[in-house]
């Protein structure tokens, strides 16, 4: 009875043959356990993630999916859509086939509902940490049908540069604009002061950061 006690564990197949790696199978299973039990993070036991920042990316991705099929989110959108003539026109239906729409509560524009998303009031912060996940989590999950709104793409767009540049809704919708106007070749640029009575020699106009500067003016003395 007392031989089995000494005997080595049998070697398994995970067991690494190669010669720089130490030889497991030789050890108690208890020292074994205390060998693998040691305080490793998940980002040091396997290759799929290599820093901790990349660990937390995919833990808020897992939990993301969980939101993209939140029921409370799903609900909320049934209660918001309804058939409007937005498809396609045919014979039948010649004023455009009826498909599900909803009002985008931003910009209060009608849009076909795979254009527009449900989306948090307020937003879910940052996860970076254990210490931030409770918060985290609950902010993204722990919703009801008053923590929601609905919005068209283009102004979830403008809310997320909002939101990660600290700027209000429509500061950020003038920022994206000019981001757009400078990204037209200089002429073309010129060609758009000049149409808006500007001479083209205008030393206010006359580099990038002061043609931006003006463009934004603009915008903001249009509201
Ligand atoms: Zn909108």
């Amino acid at each position: 009875m007392s031989g089995k006690k000494n005997k080595p564990c049998p070697k398994t197949s995970k067991d690494s043959d190669l010669p720089w790696e130490e030889d497991t199978s030789m050890m108690h299973p208890q020292e074994k356990m205390v060998k693998l039990d040691t305080e490793l993070e998940p980002w040091e036991c396997c290759d799929a993630w290599e820093t901790e920042a990349q660990y937390f990316n995919w833990i808020r991705g897992a939990m993301r999916k969980a939101w993209c099929r939140h029921p409370v989110k799903i609900t909320y959108m049934h209660l918001h859509r309804f058939k409007a003539p937005l498809g396609k026109v045919t014979f039948k239906y010649p004023n455009g086939t009826p498909i599900w729409c909803t009002h985008c509560e931003t910009c209060g524009k009608l849009f076909k509902e795979s254009k527009t998303e449900v989306d948090h009031k307020c937003r879910a912060g940052g996860c970076k940490s254990w210490d931030e996940f409770n918060v985290w989590i609950k902010s993204l999950l722990h919703i009801n049908l008053t923590s929601l709104a609905i919005i068209c793409k283009p102004c979830h767009y403008i809310k997320s540069y909002a939101e990660q540049h600290d700027l209000t809704f429509e500061e950020a919708k003038i920022a994206k604009k000019a981001i757009a106007f400078m990204k037209q070749k200089t002429p073309q640029q010129f060609a758009w002061f000049a149409k808006h009575g500007w001479d083209v020699k205008d030393k206010r106009i006359s580099n990038i950061p002061k043609r931006k500067a003006a463009y934004k003016q603009f915008l903001k003395d249009l509201k």
